[in-house]
């Protein structure tokens, strides 16, 4: 999905370091910490032959970055996109460190991604790429040193042929390198819809903070894959309606509201959301603007920027992709009174059941649907209310409130732990 608002494409890495610099400056972070923190510890770029399906030998390039490992191993997903880049990575892998710091679980943050459009692959060719791909970066890879998940384009099954991969290699089955597995290899109750559970958790902290009644509230999505098509579900779940969503191929609006569980059906049959009965076909960039309460970007980085941040009509954005909105549209968004809940803070519910998962793995444990929810629920409405504490008390925006959160804590680890040697 590209931003068609955007002349120059924007770089996500510079964002990245924009966010952080804004909160190390009010934190009052030293030189050398600042240093430390605004680069990743380790960047991994590795290209690898896989056999294609017409006898050819095809070279992809994938990375693995991870940014910092202060309060634990690297956790982050693993991405495959035709889009992807070394400064998407870095980005992303810095997103990691401030999320698990944000809901205070154990992991530092790493991220990794295939320059590949897996929808051109076979079931073969894929098998072949993941299995090579992981074989290639198993140097950084493991339970107590980096622990990669599901990302964009990625999911259970490709995490089964992950972990396959590392236990053959070891010799012994290895649970824990991966997260967001099937349920029948150790993986986690609830994992799979855990980004979008808890995105909705927020927007319910949220609405009720900015008195708006979900069952009154009409909601716009983008980005129909695992975190979007979920989130659709579950915030209809709450009695909102669901009036525009789109996927790569574009967007579909009806303001009497769409019914999510038609639409993934049809989106299923037709690979595409358009051309869905009774709606409008509109572009991607369409679906961010349209008449709505509450908007949920659930696609890329770069979709919110200094272009169209005035024109959203939405007063409450939660961010269920990571990185959706640039710093400028973020001045612009706070400027026009809309509350924004960011992705660091928004989406931390896969990381947050992947955390789960792991313990689950090494503890040789299996927790129920119920006990996972609310579990997730505790940690997400502590976080969202501690980061709304400080946004109130230094009278910023929810995505500078949790950076303070986020970098203090890192910055704390660090402090502690010393330089070595
Ligand atoms: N890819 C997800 C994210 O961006 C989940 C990462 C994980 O579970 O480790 O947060």
């Amino acid at each position: 999905m590209t931003t068609e608002h955007a002349t120059t494409p924007i770089n996500p890495w510079a964002v990245a370091q924009q966010q952080f610099d804004l909160a190390a400056e009010r934190l009052g972070l030293d030189d050398g910490m600042r240093a430390v923190l605004r680069e990743p510890r380790r960047e991994f770029t590795v290209h690898f032959p896989v056999h294609m399906d017409d006898g050819s030998v095809r070279v992809f390039t994938g990375y693995r970055v991870q940014h910092n490992l202060g309060r634990g191993p690297a956790k982050g997903g693993i991405r495959y996109h035709q889009d992807v880049s070394i400064d998407e990575v870095k980005a992303l892998a810095m997103w990691m460190t401030w999320k698990c710091a944000v809901v205070g679980i154990p992991y530092g943050g790493g991220k990794g991604g295939v320059i590949v459009d897996p929808k051109q692959l076979s079931m073969r060719e894929l098998e072949s790429l993941t299995r090579r791909f992981f074989t290639e970066i198993e140097v950084l890879v493991g339970p107590e040193k980096d622990i990669p998940a599901p990302d964009v384009n990625t999911n259970s099954q490709i995490m089964a042929w992950m972990m396959d991969t590392y236990s053959m290699h070891a010799g012994y089955t290895v649970p824990g390198v991966v997260t967001g597995k099937p349920i029948s290899l150790g993986g986690s109750e609830g994992r799979n819809e855990a980004t979008a559970r808890c995105t909705v958790y927020c927007i319910v902290e949220a609405a009720r903070h900015l008195g708006i009644e979900l069952p009154k509230s009409r909601v716009a999505v983008q980005g129909f894959g695992n975190a979007g098509s979920i989130a659709a579900t579950l915030i209809e779940d709450e009695g909102a309606t669901v009036v525009a969503v789109s996927d790569s191929t574009g967007g579909i609006a009806n303001p009497d509201g769409l019914e999510i569980s038609k639409v993934i059906k049809w989106k299923k049959e037709h690979g595409t959301v358009q051309g869905f009965p009774g709606a409008t076909d509109i572009s991607n960039a369409e679906v961010l603007e349209v008449d709505c309460d509450i908007l949920i970007p659930a696609a890329l980085e770069n979709q919110i920027t200094e272009r169209n941040a005035g024109n959203i009509k939405a007063r409450l954005i939660a961010e269920a992709a990571n990185g959706p909105t640039t710093p400028e549209a973020d001045r612009i968004l706070w400027k026009n009174s809309k509350f924004m809940i960011p992705d660091i803070l928004c989406n931390a519910g896969g990381v947050t059941v992947s955390y789960f998962e792991w313990v689950q793995d090494l503890n040789r444990d299996h927790w129920s649907e119920e006990v996972v929810n609310a579990k997730l629920k505790e940690i997400m409405t502590k976080a969202f209310r501690e980061t709304l504490a400080i946004a109130r008390r230094e009278q910023c925006d929810m995505r500078t409130a949790a950076y303070l959160l986020a970098v203090r804590r890192v910055a704390d680890a660090m402090a502690m732990r010393g330089l070595y040697p």
